[in-house]
């Protein structure tokens, strides 16, 4: 059906029609046709880990709005931008020093290069421009974010626009299993290109959209953190995703073993009631700067919006007044392990990986039980249309050009799921794999009678 034909939205997929959803409350939606879906995806993207329709956020936004919703940044701070940046930093961040506040992920990690960039510029680095980041990843839309992904299906046809950042290959245990690879990558860049010339490294500590649950070994942390000390460039963890205890600790990089220089966080920290992100630096960072140029010539309209910050804050308040970050911590392995289990005999699936509440299942051929699975299948649309279907929701991503990954499906429920709901996403997910996997092997035994 094309969607143009009865609506003025100018959606992703233009031949898709999209199910519009009506409301919420905690982890089911309902769209306009009275249909019940189960969202294991905290709204799709990994964002609402509270669960919909929660009742302080939205009193939170009403009280703001009333005092104030909006001023310029450039003009005024506000109350709860200041209050926000405090408890971040002492409760979730308290390597970090200070924090600038913008409405996307996108943004986020926007501000985090310019300020990179800005740092060593103002310490007589000039030279300092280029970043290395592994080759899956995703950071956002925007050129300068989109620039650090490695993925060309994703620059394509902007290319031009782009600068040509570094890119080494994932340590995941189809290319790397130890990591080492990835270090000899990183290594060989370095020397390519001139060691003064690398700005930061930034990655996501464990992945999302990108190599979903994927974490690299400790080998591959420890060898980075030996280059930062070497080298002089900066370490940037995108927690745009795992920050705000998706993965069981405030930020994902505290079960790392090093400190980031920067960390942007997002998804989480508005928990779907606004739009808001943030960029955390360290105070050596902002030293730098407040004894070089001054002056950090970056900003959006809406960043430290009174409205946007009040939900950060009571979203903050509510992770903790509710222990959702210790639920997250202390359920998600056993979650993992349901997932593992529930999935065991399914020879499309290789894997079942993840942190806290951010698992992956990586998807094979079921012939050699490791190859990609052929991309004629679309099995990552066909898993998200099952899924839906058995009244899940749940992402799935495909297979690269580039070959370093093949299909996986995320799952990241809201951190206030029951014992019993995440038991129905588990039971709808092992039905939906099932399905698929009939679905793929009849379509294997066709290709290859
Ligand atoms: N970084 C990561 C790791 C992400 O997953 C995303 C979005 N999926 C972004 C950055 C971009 O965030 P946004 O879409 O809010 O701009």
């Amino acid at each position: 059906m094309i969607q143009a034909e009865r609506t003025h939205v100018f959606p992703r997929l233009l031949d898709l029609a999209y199910p519009s959803i009506e409301r919420g409350k905690g982890v089911r939606l309902y769209t306009t046709d009275g249909t019940e879906v189960l969202d294991a995806c905290s709204g799709g993207a990994m964002v609402a880990c509270l669960g919909h329709g929660d009742a302080r956020i939205v009193e939170a936004a009403r009280a703001q709005a009333r005092r104030i919703s909006y001023v310029y940044n450039h003009h005024f701070t506000n109350e709860p931008q200041e209050r926000l940046a405090d408890a971040l930093i002492e409760v979730a961040a308290p390597n970090m020093a200070r924090a600038r506040f913008v409405s996307g992920g996108s943004e986020a990690n926007e501000t985090a290069i310019r300020l990179i960039r800005q740092y060593h510029v103002d310490r007589g680095e000039e030279r300092r421009w280029r970043v290395i980041s592994p080759a899956q990843a995703y950071h956002g839309a925007l050129f300068g974010a989109l620039a650090l992904t490695g993925r060309r299906s994703l620059q394509a046809p902007y290319g031009e626009y782009l600068p040509g950042h570094l890119h080494i290959p994932p340590a995941t245990w189809r290319f790397d299993p130890s990591g080492e690879q990835s270090l000899h990558e990183f290594d060989r860049l370095l020397d390519a290109a001139g060691p003064q010339t690398i700005a930061a490294f930034v990655a996501e500590p464990v992945g999302a959209a990108a190599l979903p649950g994927h974490k690299a070994p400790e080998t591959f942390w420890q060898g980075l953190a030996e280059r930062r000390e070497r080298h002089g460039f900066l370490i940037c963890f995108d927690e745009v995703v795992t920050g705000m205890g998706r993965t069981g600790s405030w930020f994902a990089s505290d079960q790392l073993p090093l400190e980031p220089d920067v960390i942007t966080g997002g998804k989480g920290l508005g928990a779907g009631y606004a739009p808001l992100a943030a960029t955390l630096c360290t105070g050596s960072i902002y030293d730098a700067l407040a004894a070089g140029s001054r002056n950090f010539e970056h900003g959006h309209t809406w960043d430290g919006a009174p409205l946007s910050c009040a939900v950060g804050l009571a979203v903050l308040d509510a992770l903790r007044q509710d222990g959702l970050v210790e639920r997250v911590s202390e359920r998600g392995p056993r979650l993992r392990d349901e997932l593992e289990e529930a999935l065991a005999s399914s020879a499309i699936v290789r894997e079942v990986r993840g942190s806290g509440f951010l698992l992956g299942v990586e998807f094979v051929d079921p012939r050699d039980g490791e190859g990609f699975l052929p991309d004629e299948l679309d099995a990552a649309s066909l898993i998200d249309q099952k899924a839906f279907e058995h009244g899940l929701l749940v992402t799935s991503t495909h297979s690269t050009t580039d070959r370093y990954c093949g299909d996986q499906t995320l799952l990241a429920p809201a951190f206030i799921a029951t014992d019993e709901e995440l038991a129905e996403m588990v039971g709808r997910f092992a039905d939906t794999v099932s399905e698929v996997e009939r679905a793929v092997k009849h379509s294997l035994a066709g290709t290859s009678a």
